[in-house]
């Protein structure tokens, strides 16, 4: 028997759920079912009909937007860490590209997901510090210090969107 396609298959799909398919186009689906797990889902009425490639794009979306969570994670961590430093004026340039990242992921909803990770990272770490005796920024400072880097971060998001925007297929 020859293998079939994960097109074919959910072409057949509905043939021989009615019954209609020949023996051959039978045995192919069963076949190929109890190999693909996308497949057997659509069979048992799971999960709408998912072609290959869309399938790739979407393991290809999954991978991407992981990679930049990860980006936008280490950006947060990175640039929060530089708060109480002299290198501080660095997050006038880190804080934007943690928006265009967190507009990536996020679209606009960024606007608010973004200032919102960076309230809760600060406030982990300010917890974290206190408890290890280690703190030197203050409360009231990490508020004040997520509101402002939440404006570069409204900036970046601003720009990729626009951009995103300008040059996306009508
Ligand atoms: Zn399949």
């Amino acid at each position: 028997m020859n293998e079939i396609s994960c097109k074919i298959c959910m072409d057949l799909i509905p043939l021989v759920q009615d019954g209609i398919a020949s023996e051959d186009s039978r045995e192919a689906v069963e076949q190929h079912i109890s190999k693909c797990e996308s497949c057997a889902a659509y069979y048992s009425g799971e999960m709408p009909p998912v072609a290959d490639t869309d399938k790739l794009m979407v393991e290809v979306k999954r991978k991407v937007q992981f990679f930049f969570i990860m980006l936008l994670m280490f950006g947060i961590f990175f640039g929060l860490g530089l708060t109480a430093s002299s290198e501080l004026f660095y997050n006038s340039l880190i804080m934007p590209v943690v928006g265009v990242f967190g507009y990536v992921i996020f679209r606009w909803k960024a606007l608010y997901a973004v200032p919102l990770l960076l309230l809760v990272t600060n406030l982990i770490s300010f917890v974290l510090n206190v408890f290890q005796g280690i703190e030197e920024i203050g409360l009231y400072s990490r508020v004040m210090w997520t509101g402002i880097y939440s404006i570069f971060v409204v900036v970046g998001i601003m720009i990729a969107g626009l951009i995103h925007y300008a040059f996306r297929k009508e």
